[in-house]
């Protein structure tokens, strides 16, 4: 599956960085990533929300895209952000899609490096899996029939990427009004629906990495030098209590809660708001 020669000199142009987000989250964590990460990646940055925002228009320009996705929390809704961004990408012309939700920190420089061991000419699906094994659907038959059929998906919480290779075979399940389709067949939500398409529609796999991390892990235990080398993060509550990644500093939990504004210092010391060393 790697690939060596081909990859090599990949370029942070040839991502399509697809952010999905919703109006309520648009002061709190948009605010948190415009500030952090996106800074480093706004020209491949793409936010897909359900609400026009002058602040994210400002920055962003054209890369927000407003879907006509309903604002909630539910299959329907999230699985039509999805074919956004899909469709979106495919229009794009560029080379890796990758998805990640508004509570994720992206590393530009490690998921480039993750990258360039592949070819987009090749089908690569990489991310995060979801369980430590496949998962079960009920595919609806006609007559009210079911079959079961297992599978892998990478978490959407945590980020993945495909290939643009393989994204152009999936538009027939997932383009358009497609994607929603095949979502309601299994009845599961919309990253399990992307790895349905790509390991039960087209025969391929998954690419486990560990290098892509949600808040439903403990992300307490990635700490001192293995921060910087992760391509996602993210931050929440888990099981009742705050889980972040482990950071002494610069800013306070108070000042910081999500950790991301000290992880960015730590990758960005020249950021203006990153307190400077003192020079005598
Ligand atoms: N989201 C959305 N519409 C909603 C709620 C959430 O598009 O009504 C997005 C949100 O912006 C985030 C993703 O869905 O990118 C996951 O939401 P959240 O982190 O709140 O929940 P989780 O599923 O991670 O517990
Ligand atoms: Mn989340």
């Amino acid at each position: 599956m790697a690939y060596s020669a081909a990859g090599k000199g990949l370029l942070l142009e040839e991502l399509f960085i697809a952010v999905k987000t919703t109006q309520k989250f648009h002061q709190s964590r948009m605010g948190l990533l415009l500030e952090t990460w996106i800074s480093q990646v706004k020209g491949q940055t793409y936010v897909f929300t359900d609400k026009e925002d002058d602040e994210l228009r400002e920055k962003l320009g054209d890369r927000v895209i407003i879907t006509n996705c309903s604002a909630e929390y539910s299959h329907p809704a999230l699985s039509c952000k999805m074919a956004a961004e899909f469709d979106a990408f495919l229009v794009s012309g560029l080379s890796w899609f990758c998805h990640l939700d508004d509570d994720n920190y992206l590393n530009p420089q490690a998921l480039l490096k993750l990258l360039s061991s592949y070819s987009p000419d090749q089908d690569v699906y990489i991310g995060k899996p979801s369980l430590n094994r496949p998962i079960r659907a009920s595919e609806a038959l006609p007559k009210n029939q079911t079959k079961s059929v297992y599978f892998w998906f990478a978490t959407g919480g945590a980020g993945f990427c495909i290939s643009r290779k393989l994204a152009r075979k999936m538009a027939p399940w997932a383009s358009g009004n497609n994607f929603l389709i095949t979502s309601e067949l299994i009845h599961l939500p919309d990253d399990c629906t992307v790895g349905y398409i790509i390991e039960r529609k087209l025969a391929g796999h998954l690419v486990p990495s560990d290098l892509f991390h949600s808040h439903l892990e403990n992300l307490h235990v990635i700490q001192g030098p293995q921060l910087t080398k992760q391509v996602t993060l993210s931050y929440g509550i888990f099981e009742k209590k705050l889980n972040v990644i482990e950071l002494s500093g610069p800013f306070s939990p108070q000042d910081d809660p999500s950790r991301f504004r000290s992880l960015h210092c730590l990758l960005y010391p020249d950021t203006s708001w990153c307190p400077q060393p003192v020079i005598l």
